[in-house]
């Protein structure tokens, strides 16, 4: 019998990693339910308290997967504590009974690809190393035209004419992905949808207001996780500007030229997603953009190092910056005056 493989759900990412399960590793796909507040209870009930929030939801997202049937759990690791959350999920989760197997892709190198084949193995014995890379191929291409897309969306959305109209057209966009084939069938869905986006009629003015939003890689691109602030934001008329996506982290990220630019403000690689942070804040702010969003989960030590130097960058620029922690007790409404606030006072100082 299959095995029924999933990952912690991620945001719409969920769509490319069954595409390469499927297609390239020939298993089956438990693909996680939505993020809701009851697997964020579930995964706070049984994890350290003080441990930060992407534990928490990883742990109530393999859960709510076992729950749906899926007996093999895959951990990706990360480039912070990230890497060690694969071995505690493993055995919190066999502590509470149950019963599947878990490769932890934190034990590969990702930048040695023959270390990754070894940990697919692990899922798939006999699988095809041709299909998985014909797959891999295909699911990567599909997060960057994803992530393009999401681009698009957040630059817009705060000025469609008629309220819905991009998200629609983004749905069908994951449904015409979730149809795909090949990189071809990927690369014709995009062009499509950007069609379709850009005959949506907005109202944007000449200069709207923008603001960048950046932070911790997982808050940053879980909408659950960051009680889709993006969308709030973008709802008050702002274009909202995103760099960390799962292609730019992979693929774009020149971590010397980051080091170099950002050596005036940081010395040191604090770890995890700091450098980009404090890169995408000060490009900004010599850009002239009208105010930054910070997020992160409570307790991420990287991102809590780069809140000082965002500080520096902030009174040097004369820009503001609005700093979100989120756990597991975040309250909507909070949120929400805060983003108000911060709106109210950029158009205060635009006036002025
Ligand atoms: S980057 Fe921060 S929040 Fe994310 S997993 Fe690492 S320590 Fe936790």
């Amino acid at each position: 019998m299959k095995r029924k493989v999933t990952f912690p759900h991620f945001g719409d990412y969920c769509i490319p990693l069954e595409f390469l399960v499927t297609r390239g590793l020939e298993m089956d796909y438990v693909t996680p339910p939505p993020m809701t507040k009851r697997t964020l209870e579930l995964g706070a009930k049984y994890s350290p308290d003080y441990v930060c929030a992407p534990f928490k939801y990883n742990l109530g997202s393999y859960i709510e997967a076992i729950e749906c049937g899926a007996d093999m759990l895959v951990q990706t690791g990360g480039a912070c504590r990230l890497g060690y959350y694969g071995e505690l999920h493993e055995q919190i989760l066999r502590d509470l009974g149950y019963r599947f197997d878990f490769v932890n892709l934190a034990r590969a190198d990702y930048s040695k690809p023959y270390t990754l084949l070894a940990e697919f193995k692990k899922v798939n014995p006999d699988f095809s190393v041709a299909k998985v890379a014909a797959a891999l191929l295909s699911a990567v291409k599909m997060a960057e035209c994803m992530d393009r897309v999401d681009d698009y969306v957040r630059r817009n959305i705060g000025f469609e004419v008629e309220n819905g109209s991009f998200e629609a057209e983004k749905q069908r966009f994951l449904s015409d992905l979730r149809r795909c084939e090949t990189k071809k069938d990927v690369t014709a869905a995009f062009q499509q949808c950007m069609d379709n986006m850009k005959a949506i009629p907005t109202e944007k003015p000449k200069k709207p207001i923008k603001v960048a939003i950046v932070g911790e890689y997982y808050t940053i691109m879980d909408p659950f996780s960051n009680h889709n602030i993006e969308r709030e934001m973008a709802k008050m008329g702002m274009v909202i500007e995103r760099w960390m996506n799962l292609s730019n982290s992979m693929f774009h990220y020149p971590e010397k030229e980051i080091a170099r630019k950002i050596r005036g403000y940081s010395k040191y690689n604090m770890g995890a997603t700091s450098m980009a942070t404090i890169d995408v804040a000060l490009t900004c702010a010599k850009k002239g953009y009208d105010g930054i969003i910070h997020v992160k989960s409570f307790g991420c030590t990287p991102e809590m190092d780069s809140i000082p130097v965002l500080q520096n960058i902030s009174s040097d620029y004369k820009i503001p910056i609005l700093y979100f922690s989120f756990d597991s007790q975040t309250g909507d409404t909070g949120i929400q005056t805060r983003l108000e606030a911060f709106y109210d006072m950029i158009v205060m100082r635009k006036r002025a």
